[in-house]
């Protein structure tokens, strides 16, 4: 299992959530991240993610996402990933998870069930789903529940080995995944800060960016094991 956070699309040109000052493209999580943020200025929770939207469909797959469809060529993976953005679909991976929603996609305001695909980058006021509510970006909020949860933890209580790739692992309950793992199972952290992060028990740590650290590591798994 495969388990990925912002910093594998960071060389992508997609900034890590947390920014200088604890903040996300300079605005505090709590202005744009929470159902009280879209309760109190939908304009600026829909400007926030149009803006995110239109920088995730200029942004391209790195060497990281590809070498990652290069280990499922060889091995039976899943990529369990928290990121919003599209990049490891097209960099061509085809069973990809995702724990925090897609912003590529739209949701009912009332039933979150609804989802849609977005035409191109902007979600606006008075985009209605077939029921008549307002649709809002198709993304998990903090203090939402995560329904994929269940999914994404019965993966890892079957992971023979368990790969982080660039996350902080600060958000929960993605971040809970580890504890699943089988105590026998291998777990590799890919990330450049990966010396100081924390993490329930020994795991061998890379401290590469995504882009380095990935490909040398999937052409190591792929040598050791013949494939
Ligand atoms: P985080 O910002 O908390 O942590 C990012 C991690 O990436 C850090 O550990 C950092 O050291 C590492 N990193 C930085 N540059 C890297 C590189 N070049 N290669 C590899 N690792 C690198 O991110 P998180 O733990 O994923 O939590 C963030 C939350 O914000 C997620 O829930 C996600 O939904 C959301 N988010 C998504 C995107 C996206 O979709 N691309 C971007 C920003 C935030």
């Amino acid at each position: 299992m495969i388990f990925t956070g912002a910093g594998i699309s960071a060389e992508s040109g997609l900034q890590t959530f947390r920014g200088a000052e604890g903040l996300w493209e300079g605005h505090r999580i709590e202005d744009v991240a929470t159902a009280e943020a879209w309760s109190r200025n939908r304009a600026l929770v829909q400007e926030f993610y149009n803006q995110r939207r239109r920088s995730v469909l200029a942004a391209e797959p790195n060497a990281a996402h590809r070498a990652l469809v290069e280990l499922d060529s060889r091995f039976d993976t899943w990529i369990v990933t928290q990121n919003i953005d599209d990049l490891h679909e097209r960099a061509g991976s085809a069973r990809v998870l995702h724990l925090h929603g897609e912003i590529r996609k739209s949701q009912s305001s009332l039933d979150p069930a609804r989802v849609y695909d977005i035409d191109g980058s902007e979600l606006r006021e008075g985009m209605l789903c077939e029921g008549g509510s307002q649709l809002r970006p198709h993304v998990v909020w903090f203090g939402e529940p995560v329904p994929m949860i269940g999914p994404a933890t019965a993966l890892a209580e079957r992971a023979a080995h368990f790969v982080v790739i660039g996350t902080s692992l600060q958000v929960y309950p993605a971040a809970s995944l580890l504890e699943y793992v089988p105590a026998n199972s291998a777990i590799t952290l890919i990330d450049p800060s990966a010396d100081r992060i924390a993490c329930p028990r020994p795991v061998r740590r890379i401290a590469k960016t995504a882009s380095a650290g990935v490909p040398e590591f999937v052409k190591e798994l792929c040598s050791s094991a013949g494939r």
